[in-house]
């Protein structure tokens, strides 16, 4: 008998609903930028409790709309954590400003208000990650004089304190890439409590049929992509539901000697990732292959490698926590597709492992 298919480590939930509404839009004859993009706008002011939004192509886009709309001159200093994903490079990079590479907090993986006054003194601008779902000290930047954009992509759906995340900073994004909470295939969005940032993004966007030309470009999300996105979003309080309720089998079923980000289960956190932290990286290793001999995907969410002081060629040494995350880190499947069973499967092998 062929072994039975490997649980992978993230698998996107597409439902017959959502391709009904898909459908829909594909029927209508308007498939680009238009009703559907602008109900999302709306269904986000209304999940933030006011303010503005304009829907984008991606997340990266979105990163790079908040930079331009916040006025990120050329050279200037943006901080951003090391453990993320090089989408914020790319975004600081193509705004024409200059990343300064911060240190991220050993327990919640969020970038660190100490580290950035070392490590990123003059930086006006700070993009403050909530890393896997954990809510980002926002304040703690802002008590030092930053602006702050606040990057949701791994939050949709979360809140700290009863409050949804975003609304703190200057301007929040968010990404419906295929593998994040919610998904259209590719897509982002930025919202901001201050309307004229988001008007501001929109006339960026909005490049074609202008009465005098300035730069403008394309980042605009397809109707297609927002049907679908729209649809999960009328599920986004199940599938973060959903999403608690497999972290707290993990947690429970978790062995001795084994650790995990901080503050996986705190009230409202939405649980994009979880993540285990062995003691080194050799038990990490080995849970990687106890995991795969019972027919469980799990990765590295960023390798070593990948650390934006990495790419940077900056010294490893100024970021002890990052590195040690990256070298320690295992993440399990984690996502409304699972199944009972499955989540099963993961909790039995968590419990068989020994270091
Ligand atoms: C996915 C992601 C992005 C980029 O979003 P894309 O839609 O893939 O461009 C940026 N920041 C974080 C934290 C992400 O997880």
């Amino acid at each position: 008998m062929p072994p039975p298919p490997m649980i992978p480590h993230n698998r996107p939930l597409v439902t017959r609903e959502d391709r009904a509404a898909v459908d829909a839009v594909l029927a209508s004859g308007w498939i680009a930028q238009g009703p559907a993009v602008q109900a999302l706008e709306t269904r986000f002011v209304d999940l933030q409790g006011g303010g503005a939004a304009c829907a984008l192509s991606s997340g990266t886009a979105a990163l790079f709309m908040a930079l331009r709309v916040l006025d990120a001159a050329p050279g200037e200093s943006v901080a951003v954590p090391t453990y993320a994903c090089s989408a914020l490079l790319n975004a600081v990079a193509m705004a024409g400003a200059r990343p300064r590479v911060v240190d991220v907090d050993g327990g919640d993986f969020c970038i660190s208000p100490s580290a950035l006054v070392r490590q990123a003194p003059d930086a006006r601008l700070a993009i403050a990650v909530h890393a896997y779902g954990a809510p980002a000290d926002v304040a703690g930047l802002q008590a030092q004089g930053r602006r702050v954009i606040e990057d949701c992509c791994q939050a949709l759906g979360g809140a700290s304190a009863g409050e949804a995340l975003g609304k703190q900073g200057d301007c929040a994004v968010f990404s419906f890439y295929a593998t994040k909470i919610v998904t259209g295939g590719q897509g982002g969005l930025l919202w901001s409590r201050a309307p004229a940032l988001a008007e501001a993004a929109r006339d960026y966007r909005q490049f074609d049929g202008r009465d005098h030309y300035v730069p403008r470009f394309n980042f605009q999300m397809t109707d297609i992509q927002a049907a679908l996105v729209n649809s999960q979003m009328d599920r986004l309080r199940a599938i973060a539901e959903r999403r608690a309720a497999i972290a707290r089998r993990y947690m429970a079923a978790l062995p001795a000697g084994l650790g995990t980000q901080a503050g996986l289960l705190d009230m409202g956190r939405l649980a994009y990732r979880f993540t285990v932290l062995a003691p080194d990286a050799a038990s990490r290793d080995a849970l990687w292959v106890h995991l795969s001999a019972r027919g469980i995907a799990s990765i590295v969410p960023v390798e070593r490698f990948e650390l934006l002081h990495r790419y940077l060629a900056l010294d490893p040494e100024e970021y002890p926590q990052a590195e040690r995350i990256a070298d320690t880190s295992l993440s399990l499947p984690l996502y409304p597709a699972l199944s009972d069973a499955e989540v099963d499967q993961v909790c039995l092998a968590l419990e068989e492992f020994r270091i």
